[in-house]
Parts: structure tokens; sequence; C-alpha cells
């Protein structure tokens, strides 16, 4: 999964470039930055890598989210469907524009249950937002039918399926709004970073001064924008972007890595009876940064966790159903509303509703699930000792 494993002297010669003139920013300073604009070369090779008009590079992924829902309108009152196993920067960005989380059942895609989704449609709901989590995809066809009979937005939070496709195109650029994340532990990192990506020229205008204190970047300098709307300070660095670039040139050469690696350790666990696999809705399309496995009961689940652990193979191996940052069952300080600033009503409301939610659905999936992070950097014979360490384990557990 992480791009940080194979940074190198590409990403030096990059950083290098923009210390060199000590231009650290992304605007402005036109005469002293000597033709380096990092930020745009990026939003350029992101556009071009995976085919979306416009890109629009913040200072995480979680201000991506943000970003894409204040340029799609989405704020206060809005409903937006978001599954109950994603990063808790999916609904951080909710709230903080004002809109209502509403948390709904994932399937064994791992994502978005699209008759969970239709059931919690409300005269409120203004967008659906699908989590392409572990590097694979939410069933799109489904989800986009849905957002068109209801006439929804559909923001893709892609922010772990960098590189990732479904039925051809890009996972990130297929609904009205897309995210990545570049974050440290992403497929590429810039760092920190993130950006937007959309095919609608006004929500990218909007983008583009929202994360930049509203500026319209149409006067002769900085001091001569316009503020057509209230904005804030999400942009990148170029210190940042710089990073970024020289990952991205590095992209498919990672993803050819993970895919290769991702089979090799999936064809020893495909041996074990009762071991399954998670649904992908566009196997061609998974870019392979997770391998997501099911056994089949929780005591199962939780036996192989503890025989891992013991054999002291656990690192890179996920339980999210136990875990803080994922998945509903953990996330405490949003069911009991514990918010530094006050929360408006409809908010409140629907979080303390999370308190009574079942997500039996979810649960029955999440507490057999275990994802395998795919590092770059395993060799053929390493690969074959986890696998063969995978196949003792769990065959020491289950007996
Ligand atoms: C990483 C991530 C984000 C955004 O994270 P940042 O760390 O703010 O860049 C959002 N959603 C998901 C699903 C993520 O994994």
């Amino acid at each position: 999964m992480p791009g940080f494993e194979f940074f190198g002297e590409e990403e030096k010669k990059e950083v290098n470039e923009v210390l060199e003139t000590g231009i650290l920013m992304r605007y402005g300073f036109d005469g002293p930055r000597k033709g380096i604009w990092k930020s745009k070369e990026l939003e350029q090779a992101i556009c071009s890598r995976f085919g979306t008009k416009y890109a629009q590079l913040t200072s995480s992924g979680t201000a991506a989210l943000t970003t894409a829902m204040a340029s799609l309108g989405i704020g206060a009152g809005d409903e937006v469907i978001m599954p109950a196993f994603t990063f808790v920067a999916s609904f951080e960005a909710v709230l903080s524009v004002g809109a209502v989380p509403i948390l709904v059942d994932i399937d064994s895609s791992l994502t978005l249950a699209p008759a969970a989704v239709e059931a919690a449609i409300t005269p409120k709901t203004k967008c659906i937002m699908p989590v392409h989590m572990c590097g694979s995809m939410a069933d799109l066809d489904a989800l986009k039918a849905i957002c068109d009979k209801h006439n929804l937005l559909l923001l893709e939070d892609a922010c772990q399926s960098i590189g990732g496709t479904y039925k051809g195109k890009k996972l990130g650029t297929i609904g009205h709004a897309g995210t990545f994340s570049f974050d440290f532990v992403k497929t590429i990192t810039c760092g920190e970073g993130g950006v937007v990506m959309t095919n609608d020229e006004s929500v990218y205008t909007k983008a583009d001064a929202y994360t930049d204190h509203g500026h319209d970047h149409l006067g002769v300098d900085r001091g001569a924008d316009l503020h057509p709307f209230l904005g804030y300070n999400f942009r990148i660095s170029e210190l940042h972007a710089a990073v970024g670039l020289a990952q991205i040139r590095k992209l498919d050469q990672f993803l050819a890595i993970q895919k290769k690696n991702n089979h090799i350790l999936k064809s020893y666990l495909e041996k074990v009876p009762g071991i399954s696999f998670r649904t992908v809705p566009d196997p061609e399309g998974d870019s392979a940064s997770f391998l997501t496995w099911f056994l089949p009961t929780e005591a199962a689940t939780i036996k192989v966790i503890e025989a891992m652990k013991a054999a002291g193979i656990l690192a890179g191996n996920f339980y999210w159903y136990a875990n803080n940052w994922h998945y509903i069952k953990k996330w405490e300080h949003l069911k009991k509303v514990q918010s530094l600033s006050h929360l408006n009503e409809a908010q409140q409301k629907a979080l303390q509703a999370l308190n009574t939610k079942s997500f039996d659905q979810s649960d029955a999936i999440m507490s057999r699930c275990i994802s395998t992070a795919i590092s770059l950097t395993w060799t053929e014979s390493q690969l074959h000792e986890k696998g063969t360490a995978f196949l003792n384990v769990i065959a020491k557990a289950l007996s």
C-alpha cells in the first residue's frame, strides 16, 4: 500500500528544486520562484493520469472531503449517507460543513450496501458518499442508479484506493466529485496532502477558492484577488506537492508490485477451506493494496488474530472490527457527541441515534474480516515465508 516504502532520490530532487528558490507557497511570488510550480504540475499530472478534467490539491484528504462537500453545496441540515466502516475522516468532513452523517450498513464488498442506502433516504438526503475501502470499490452502478432516481449527489471517498478502477474508469473520477488522500500511509504520499477531482468546472472553481480563503485567483496579485465567498486555508505547500510529483510517476510501478504480491499471498489463503474473500464489484479494478479475507465465525477470527500475535506475524494485519479508527463499534466519541464546539441540533440528534441503531449486517461481516496490507518491499521468498506462516497459524487456530 504505502508509497513511503519507495522514497528516494526522485523525491529529494523535486523537493530540492523548491528549496533552491525558497518559495514554499503554491501561489504568487512569480519572479523569485523561477518557473517552479510543483502544486500546479502535480494537479496537471493527476488530471492526465486519472482522466479527470479538474484537480484541486489540498492540505489533507480530510480537507479534500470538506472542500468537495462545500463546493457541491452540502451544508447545514443536509444528510450525507455514508458507510459504518470507513476512516474517521469521512464523518469528520461531513460534520465540519454542518451536514448530518447518516451511517448505514456495508455488505461483503466492505462498502455501502445499496439496499441499506436506499432505505436511509429521506427528503433531507443530499449526497451519497461511498468509501472505496482498502484498495477496492463500491458497487458504483447500483449507487449511481439510486442517485439518479432520487436526484442526489455522488461523492467518492477514494482516499484508500488510488489507482483502482471500476469498469475502466478511475475510482474518484466517477461521481460528481471524488477525493484522494496523500497522507503518509497512502498508495502515493506527499507526507500530508489530498486532492478533489471533478469534471464540473463550477465545482472546481469553488474548490480552488475555498481552499485559499475564498481568493478568486483572478487579480493581478494576491492583494487584488476578490473573495466571492468564504473560504479557509486548506492549501498544500510546494514541498509536499514536490514529493507527490515524484510519487505519482511511480504509481504504475507500485500498482504492479501490489497486484503481484497480493496474488501470491492470496494463492496460499485460497487453499484453506472455510476462508473466503471480499466481494470486489470489478475484480480487474482492485488496486490490491490490501488482501481482505473472511473466516467462518467471529470466534475463529479472534483465535486466528491471537495466534498471529503469538507467532509474531500480526503486524500489517488489521482486525478492523476492534479497531478505534475504522468501525462504528468503537467510535464512542462520535456516539457520545464529544465535540469541542457545539454541533447543530440535527447533527446531535443523528449522532445520539447511533447508540440505538443496529448494525447487525455490518457486524456479521466485520467480525469475521481480516485485512492484510500488501507491502511493496516483500521479496518472493518473504512472500513464501509469509504464506506458509499464515497457513500454519490458521491451521493451528482452527484445529
Ligand atoms: C486517509 C483517509 C482519509 C483522509 O485522510 P487524511 O489523513 O486527512 O489525508 C479519508 N478517508 C479515508 C477512507 C481515508 O483512508
